[in-house]
């Protein structure tokens, strides 16, 4: 249909064209025109064919686009400038709540809410006014009650005679928007208001908000200090809860928070200080799709409640150790009599472990022959008729241990409970038993009334003893009856009792049976035995001390007195350095009176060197508690100077402290004076001993001439006189020659008497000559001891020969000295140990030498006759001898050279011997 429609018109169009010239065309030619027309109309009409099947593409398009045209949510509008609308959707009519048709031409403006109507008008003027897309959001008001918030967006495009708007139902999303915001304002309210501190953080761990409870308990003012802050970097929070946190859990913990540790981190600006327990509940806050999109803290100062529970706590191990600690055993024992908790005392002492014990019924603590009586009680005890039981208990190695057992109705964990106080009577059977035989063989009068009538009900021994009564006497009376008590004993009692009629060492003066009064210290108590009020009084007797204190006090006031009037000054000193007693003798002394002196110091009566000089002493006792000794010179105001040995003692307390000094002052004035002369003496003495050193010297130099000259004279003496005697001894010789057989017997004899006298005179003079040469020559050289020896042992062969002398030398020394002299020292010795030997005995001679440090001693010993003791000192005198010349041939002079010879050297000479034994001559040499 369509393609003939199509032809008619390309037919009329034809009609209109110019007609072709076709005569000259051959007929090939027209039949190649023929067939191009035909595969042009057949091109057409697929070209046709095409076209129709595009048609009906678009029109199916059209369709579906008039659907969504008019069935999309979104309201589509076309506005004339005056803002009428020319053309709208479906939806659009819809949202306006009217009919499309009546509303073409109709004002949109008319639609929209009078608030929101200027923010129209201004939306539409610059659709208009420009190219762009402009958009706005306004209230629709589609009734009275109906209003719609939408969006509109608005483009005037061509000719800008019209615009297009659409217009978006935001009513869902404005009613959200204003949910959402009152929800954030509610939350708001709540959190500001809220007594829980409440922090917000970012998913980035970063602080964003807090509450004022919050700001508060941190005592934060400033909260930007704070925003720094990211919780993963506060030290406040654990490392273990942090990581809890990134892993997407939630965490709660308790902590302290020491606010000094904080300020000290720089972490918080806090203004408080000190510690607070925190119970902090960190929760991680997602979103509607469930990601992480924050963190909220909910922090509780729990400090109050920390500090309760652990008061509670404390309470209840105060309580648990008060508990365990009471010697009492104590149960706990439900309503059907089971045990449900028990103290130390009860596991410690019956030997249960508790787990024993708990649960099982408290008969098995009594003794098995008694259970049923207890079984009997433990009922009554349940059902509250009685509260006591007085069944023992059994350990459980089976010792019974008697007891009284209290109860009382409770509750224990809530639940109603008996407590049991179960006390250990044989501790007070015991003390019964030990304050009886206490109470009998007290040796103070002890008695025990009843205090309801107050008769005696018991009295021991020393009762009887003190007050003089027979035994059936006193029971059953009161003390009145007794007459122990006068009257007015009873009032000084009365005086020194207690509140509670309790009376200790009171003391009073009570009447014996006799009427004699004794002096008492009285003590009186109340007691109860077996829950029975008793009085107790025990009187101990003072009358003999009494007695002894009033002798004492006798004798202190004599003593006082002899003290008073004593004729040494006696004086004592207080801690505060003044006297605390003075007598009169040193009150005298100064010219006072001894009531003028005590209570002052020193310093009252000396000058303040002196006085403290004294004091010096004083406080030294006071110090050391040492006695001390101090001697003074007192210058009297008339008369001599006196001196004084002043002893200071110091009086101590029972703890050693010194209370005051005393002292007691001797005069020494004599004897002090004395030792003033001695001193003087001794002062003069050294001169005297000077001037006397003088004497002495010049009577040495005196001696040392004379000795000088006595030497010379023996030189001269001995020297010539030997001129005389070698005439004397020639002639002697010439007379013997020339008249032998001239003379008779006798003359020959007193030729011979002569002679010999001669020769012995001779001998003297030699030795006297060489005694008084030694040392002449002074000339001091090295000398061989050893040959020395050996030269004069072989002088002496013939001697040593007869004599059968043993002789041992041993090694000697080699010594400066001077060599003649020390060969006559040696010749000496040794001849003299040969010629004084022993006749019976073998003789022997040692000779030996000891080198010390600085001398050489040398000895020569003999087995000889020795010397005795008496003599040992004299034979080294010159001339002196001990022995008979006819004896022991001699001068006398050897032993005295001997000694002359060692101090020529420097040395000493001496004998050790024993008489009988042989005698050993000792010298020393000094080393040069
Ligand atoms: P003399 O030998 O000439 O008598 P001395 O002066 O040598 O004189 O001796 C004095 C005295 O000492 C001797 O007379 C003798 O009594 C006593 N005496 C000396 N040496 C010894 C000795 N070795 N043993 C006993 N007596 C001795």
């Amino acid at each position: 249909m369509e393609s003939e429609i199509l032809r008619h018109r390309a037919e009329e169009l034809l009609k209109k064209k110019p007609p072709r010239q076709v005569s000259r065309l051959s007929g090939a030619e027209i039949e190649k025109l023929i067939y191009d027309i035909d595969l042009r109309q057949t091109e057409l009409e697929l070209q046709n064919e095409e076209l129709r099947h595009l048609w009906a593409k678009t029109e199916v398009i059209n369709d579906k686009y008039t659907g969504i045209y008019d069935f999309t949510p979104t309201g589509y509008f076309m506005l004339s400038h005056e803002g009428k609308i020319i053309e709208l959707n479906l939806s659009g009519a819809n949202m306006l709540g009217n009919d499309r048709m009546r509303l073409k031409n109709s004002r949109f403006s008319y639609f929209i809410a009078d608030e929101t109507k200027p923010i129209f008008n201004l939306f539409l003027g610059t659709v208009f006014s420009g190219r762009e897309k402009e958009s706005c959001e306004v209230v629709l008001s589609l009734n009275e009650n109906t209003q719609m918030f939408v969006h509109l967006t608005g483009i005037a495009p061509g000719n800008g005679k019209q615009c297009l708007v659409t217009m978006i139902d935001i009513s869902e999303r404005k009613r959200a928007e204003e949910a959402l915001r009152e929800r954030e304002e509610r939350y708001r309210i709540i959190t500001d208001q809220s007594p829980v501190a409440i922090e917000f953080y970012n998913p980035e761990g970063l602080l964003v908000s807090m509450n004022p409870a919050c700001m508060e308990l941190f005592g934060i003012f400033d909260t930007e200090e704070i925003y720094r802050l990211s919780l993963f970097n506060d030290p406040n929070i654990p490392d273990e809860n942090k990581n809890d946190l990134r892993q997407g859990k939630n965490v709660h913990y308790q902590a302290v928070f020491d606010f000094d540790k904080v300020r000290e981190l720089n972490t918080y600006q806090t203004s408080k200080s000190g510690k607070i327990w925190l119970d902090i509940l960190i929760s991680i806050t997602k979103d509607s799709s469930n990601a992480r999109n924050g963190y909220l803290f909910q922090i509780q100062d729990i400090t109050e409640r920390k500090l309760a529970e652990d008061m509670l706590q404390q309470t209840r191990d105060n309580y648990e150790t008060f508990f365990n600690t009471i010697d009492d055993f104590l149960f706990v024992l439900d309503t059907q009599g089971n045990i449900i908790h028990t103290n130390n005392t009860v596991t410690g002492r019956l030997g249960y472990t508790r787990e024993e014990l708990l649960g099982k019924p408290v008969l098995m603590v009594h003794p098995p022959e008694r259970r049923e009586e207890a079984a009997r009680i433990v009922g009554e005890m349940l059902n509250g008729s009685t509260a006591f039981c007085p069944v023992p208990v059994l350990t459980k190695s089976g010792v019974s241990i008697p007891v009284e057992t209290r109860v009382s109705h409770g509750f224990w964990d809530g639940n109603p409970v008996i407590f049991g106080v179960t006390k250990d009577i044989s501790k007070v059977q015991l003390s019964e038993e030990k304050f009886s035989k206490l109470f009998h063989i007290n040796p103070s009068a002890c008695g025990l009334s009843d205090m309801e009538n107050h008769q005696y009900i018991e009295v021991n021994e020393a009762f009887y003893k003190l007050f003089g009564f027979e035994k059936n006497e006193v029971i059953g009376k009161t003390v009145m009856e007794l007459g122990i008590l006068p009257v007015e004993a009873i009032e000084t009692i009365l005086r020194e009792a207690d509140s509670n009629g309790n009376v200790i060492e009171a003391a009073a003066d009570l009447r014996a049976k006799n009427g004699e009064i004794k002096h008492v210290l009285l003590s009186s108590e109340n007691i109860f035995i077996q829950e029975r009020k008793y009085r107790y009084t025990a009187v101990h007797d003072i009358t003999e001390r009494r007695k002894s204190e009033v002798s004492l006090r006798e004798s202190e006031d004599k003593y006082r007195s002899l003290i008073q009037y004593s004729s040494d000054p006696i004086f004592s000193f207080n801690p505060d350095e003044t006297y605390k007693f003075v007598n009169e003798a040193f009150a005298r002394v100064f010219g006072f009176k001894p009531e003028e002196l005590s209570g002052k110091s020193p310093h009252f009566i000396f000058s303040y060197d002196e006085a403290e000089r004294r004091l010096g002493a004083v406080r030294q006792v006071f110090k050391s508690g040492q006695k001390g000794e101090i001697e003074v010179k007192v210058v009297p105001k008339s008369g001599n100077d006196l001196y004084f040995l002043t002893m200071l003692d110091p009086v101590k307390n029972e703890s050693g402290e010194v209370l005051f000094v005393t002292c007691i002052s001797k005069d020494i004035t004599e004897r002090k004076l004395a030792e003033n002369e001695i001193r003087k003496l001794n002062e003069t003495l050294e001169q005297r001993v000077a001037e006397r050193t003088c004497q002495l010297e010049a009577a040495n130099r005196d001696l040392a001439i004379h000795a000088g000259e006595i030497g010379q004279f023996s030189y001269i003496a001995s020297h010539d006189l030997q001129e005389p005697l070698r005439t004397l001894t020639n002639f002697t010789q010439l007379l013997r020659e020339e008249y032998s057989g001239k003379l008779e017997d006798e003359g020959n004899r007193y030729i011979d008497f002569i002679s010999a006298s001669a020769n012995k005179m001779h001998e003297l003079v030699k030795g006297l000559l060489e005694y008084s040469l030694l040392g002449k020559e002074r000339v001091m050289t090295m000398v061989d001891c050893n040959q020395v020896v050996a030269e004069v042992l072989a002088d002496m062969a013939d001697s040593i020969c007869v004599s059968q002398a043993d002789i041992t030398v041993q090694e000697l020394p080699v010594l400066t000295g001077y060599a003649t002299e020390l060969r006559l020292l040696f010749q000496n010795l040794i001849d003299n140990a040969v010629k004084f030997r022993k006749k019976e005995l073998g003789t022997e001679i040692k000779i030996s030498a000891e080198s010390r440090e600085n001398e050489w001693i040398v000895k020569i010993a003999d087995n000889g006759i020795g010397i005795d003791e008496k003599n040992r000192e004299k034979i080294f005198i010159l001339f002196k001898r001990m022995h008979n010349r006819n004896e022991y041939a001699g001068t006398g002079i050897g032993l005295s050279l001997c000694k002359k010879i060692v101090e020529l050297h420097g040395g000493t000479i001496w004998v050790e011997s024993t008489s009988g034994e042989g005698s050993t001559f000792i010298f020393s040499i000094p080393k040069r």
